[in-house]
């Protein structure tokens, strides 16, 4: 399968089903982990915290809606406890 579908920078195509009214592709990232918390700025101190897949719906291809799963990963960081989600460049 074309890697870049979608046009969606650092999203890897994982999976795609076609029904009735729309595509639906299943999305992981390939962006790099975040190398610092974005709430408090501390450096490293971020452990993985399972992922959470969201659906979002881009604008209509052959007159059918694209569904996108996205798989994100979350973090969780040690020094002020905040969960932060990898960035998900999927607008750009
Ligand atoms: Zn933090």
């Amino acid at each position: 399968m074309q890697n870049n579908i979608l046009n969606l920078s650092d999203l890897k195509v994982m999976d795609m089903e076609e029904f009735v009214d729309d595509y639906r592709f299943l999305v992981e990232t390939t962006a790099s982990p975040p190398s610092h918390c974005l709430k408090c700025g501390a450096v490293a101190n971020l452990y993985k915290h399972g992922k959470k897949q969201q659906l979002f719906f881009d604008l209509p291809m052959h007159a059918k809606r694209i569904g996108i799963y996205a798989k994100r990963q979350r973090y969780k960081c040690r020094e002020c406890d905040e969960t932060i989600f990898e960035n998900l460049l999927i607008w750009m």
